[in-house]
């Protein structure tokens, strides 16, 4: 029996659905039990049976350089070296926290902590408490990680916790203005991915971010951009940067911790200053800001100070896109993020997304793993391009994909 087999079958004995977030299953496209990784480089990923592919999942978005960058492997094993936990402060954590001022304009003051979900949790809690104000607005098919006040869909979550998130269609300004209009006084912040990523990659519309920025203004609630995956992808301010539009709050993970669990949130002084234990609104964690975590951030962060690797990344994102083009699909890209729809476009929305040939996406995903390419095994992700990916990766990728056609 492969090891892959024996190994899924032990998982699935000792974790729910063999795998420690759904994501990892490949039940949305048909793939039978998922390959167990190895070891990734560059590119690169192989399994335990020893078969290579080409990576263009790289953890859902972190190893912006690539699978074990020299650089941060020696970094992270550096500090480890040292201490691997303090809960006390340490300069590194500043030197961060000092990177991501530096990238992002309206972040002024920053809180790391370890997860996306916890920079969502923690943000949304800052922005009630900041305005004394309970209701926050979302959008339809977006991801904001899975606190009970941002997952609307789950068993399990209270209905109190969810009664004051509403929800309204992605790049859709009378819609988000209506409800701005009816529960605006009561309203603590906009939630928005500013670069949808999580219904695959939906851009946002002309105007459709500043609009959000004109609404919030007018009622007095906050514009929290969530950028955990935007956030040093797409520029290294992030979309906020691309765009034009600042935030009050901003989420940041994956690209920010290095590919260790490090995600962060920050914004406005005068908000940040609510937090314990300068302000009263509680946040904490016993990780945050861990030694390795910060040490492989300040490596990746500093690389990317260099205005090549933004070039780098459209450049390669940009020939992954023409290859993939097909009649009857529909690519979506800013810079290193990218989606392959199985449909005419443009996908604006949650409900455009979902008209997606998802069986066709199945297919698809399974040739390509057959031909050595990893791509996420879901139709609503993304393609996260690396420095690591070169012109090789992109025409073994495109060549395969052209031979499904075939
Ligand atoms: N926000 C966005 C936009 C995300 O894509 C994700 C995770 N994919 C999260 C928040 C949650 O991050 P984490 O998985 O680190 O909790």
């Amino acid at each position: 029996m492969a090891l892959a087999t024996a190994l899924f079958r032990r998982a699935r004995a000792v974790i729910p659905g063999g795998v420690n977030s759904p994501v990892r299953s490949w039940k949305a496209v048909g793939g039978g039990d998922p390959f167990f990784v190895r070891r990734g480089e560059g590119a690169y990923l192989e399994d335990t049976e020893g078969n290579r592919y080409v990576d263009w999942v790289m953890s859902w978005g972190p190893l912006v350089l690539g699978h074990a960058d020299e650089e941060v492997v020696e970094a992270v094993q550096e500090a480890a070296a040292e201490g691997t936990t303090f809960g006390a402060p340490t300069e590194r954590e500043v030197e961060v926290a000092e990177e991501i001022v530096d990238a992002i304009p309206s972040v002024e003051m920053v809180r790391l902590v370890s997860s996306g979900t916890e920079a969502a949790m923690s943000a949304v809690r800052l922005a009630r408490g900041f305005t004394a104000r309970d209701r926050i607005i979302k959008f339809a098919g977006a991801y904001h990680g899975h606190a009970d006040a941002l997952l609307t869909e789950s068993p399990g979550v209270p209905t109190g916790a969810s009664a004051d998130t509403i929800l309204c269609p992605y790049n859709d300004v009378a819609a988000t203005a209506a409800a701005v209009e009816r529960y605006g006084e009561g309203l603590a912040c906009i939630l928005v991915e500013p670069v949808a990523g999580n219904m695959g990659v939906v851009p946002p519309e002309p105007g459709f971010l500043a609009a959000l920025r004109g609404l919030c203004d007018a009622c007095g609630a906050l514009l929290v951009f969530d950028e955990v995956i935007t956030g040093f992808r797409v520029a290294r301010g992030g979309a906020q940067e691309l765009y034009g539009v600042r935030a009050d709050l901003t989420l940041l993970g994956k690209i920010v911790g290095g590919g260790l669990p490090l995600a962060a949130f920050g914004g406005r002084a005068d908000v940040m200053e609510q937090l314990a234990p300068s302000g009263p609104v509680y946040q904490a964690g016993t990780l945050s800001g861990n030694p390795l975590a910060t040490a492989a951030a300040l490596v990746v962060l500093r690389r990317l100070r260099d205005p090549d690797v933004y070039r780098k990344l459209e450049e390669t994102g940009a020939a992954l896109e023409a290859g993939l083009l097909a009649p009857g699909m529909t690519v979506q890209r800013v810079g290193g993020m990218l989606t392959l729809f199985f449909r005419e476009g443009p996908v604006r929305n949650l409900t455009e997304a979902v008209a997606s040939d998802t069986e066709r996406y199945g297919a698809f995903f399974r040739h390509l793993l057959e031909q050595g390419i990893y791509v996420a095994p879901s139709q609503f992700e993304a393609m996260f391009v690396s420095t690591a990916h070169g012109e090789q990766e992109v025409e073994r990728t495109v060549e395969a994909a052209h031979a499904l056609r075939a």
